[in-house]
């Protein structure tokens, strides 16, 4: 097992994302990888969507009053030791939930002396490409340097640059300049790019950015994290399990790239094992 599941050294992860009706991606698959991997997880609603594994029907984000409830009842009795974010409705939560971290997570971190790694996932669309949020195209600027680790996949690696990425050097490129632009680690995943990039081999690029355990001379070093490309399309709700795992594991106790190596595997198993529970994409099977 890769983290503890005795109920006696359960680390609390939350998940701020949104609801997926279908159950295949956003909080529920969330909520699921966490608690697969150990963790007691919490969530903060952003934003309810009405969907299926073949089209969103509508979205709707929560309001400012609720999300901020949510997040600051959460904070006095089940503080987290790592958070994970997803879908944010609009710019405006979005800066919302940018400003919480800020002020209140950084009031929390203060007083208690314990730093809480926070990863983003900037989601923008669903696998079946319909958008979720109200603009195609968020701004992540706000959050420069509260961040611990930020998860594009390519098309949204190449919408938050705004420009085309025919290629992982491509990628690579476009993942170093977000990094110093959000001051934190960029994993850029190309396993969206179905066999465009590579037929045979998934590539997803990690730019170290300025991760605290990493010493100073290796902030800007660079990964290439390989894995054989698994052809399935059930591949709904892939990169939030990748960025829960990522949080479970290092609540568990993990740095930050042993972390995302071993979600890394844990997806691949998900997806080996994948399954089809509607007429479009399916999901992944969680084995932790
Ligand atoms: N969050 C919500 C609420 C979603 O509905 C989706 C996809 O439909 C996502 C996030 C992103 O899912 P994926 O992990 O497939 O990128």
């Amino acid at each position: 097992p890769i983290a503890c599941k005795s109920t006696a050294c359960q680390s609390i992860v939350w998940s701020i994302a949104g609801s997926d009706s279908g159950g295949g991606a956003g909080i529920q698959a969330d909520l699921a990888t966490m608690q697969d991997l150990g963790c007691h997880p919490c969530s903060v609603i952003t934003t309810i969507t009405a969907q299926s594994s073949v089209e969103v029907s509508l979205v709707e984000g929560v309001s400012n009053a609720m999300l901020l409830a949510q997040l600051n009842t959460l904070l006095t009795d089940l503080p987290p030791k790592v958070i994970k974010i997803g879908l944010l409705a609009s710019q405006e939560q979005l800066e919302r939930v940018a400003n919480w971290l800020t002020v209140q997570l950084a009031e929390h971190q203060r007083q208690t002396q314990i730093r809480v790694a926070v990863i983003l996932d900037p989601v923008m669309l669903a696998s079946c490409g319909d958008a979720l949020n109200a603009q195609k195209a968020l701004n992540f600027d706000c959050f420069k340097g509260l961040l611990t680790l930020l998860t594009p996949n390519a098309t949204e690696l190449a919408l938050l640059v705004e420009q085309p990425l025919p290629n992982a050097s491509a990628c690579l490129h476009a993942a170093k300049q977000l990094a110093t632009r959000l001051d934190c680690a960029v994993l850029a995943k190309g396993g969206d790019q179905g066999g465009t990039w590579d037929p045979l081999w998934a590539h997803d690029v990690f730019v170290c950015g300025a991760v605290p355990e990493v010493s100073l001379d290796h902030q800007n070093a660079c990964f290439l994290l390989t894995n054989e490309r698994v052809n399935t399309h059930n591949n709904h709700g892939t990169g939030c399990t990748l960025s829960s795992a990522i949080a479970a594991i290092m609540a568990s106790g993990f740095v930050l790239h042993d972390a995302i190596v071993v979600a890394k595997a844990y997806v691949s198993a998900g997806l080996k094992a994948s399954y089809q529970p509607g007429s479009g994409a399916g999901v992944l099977t969680r084995l932790g």
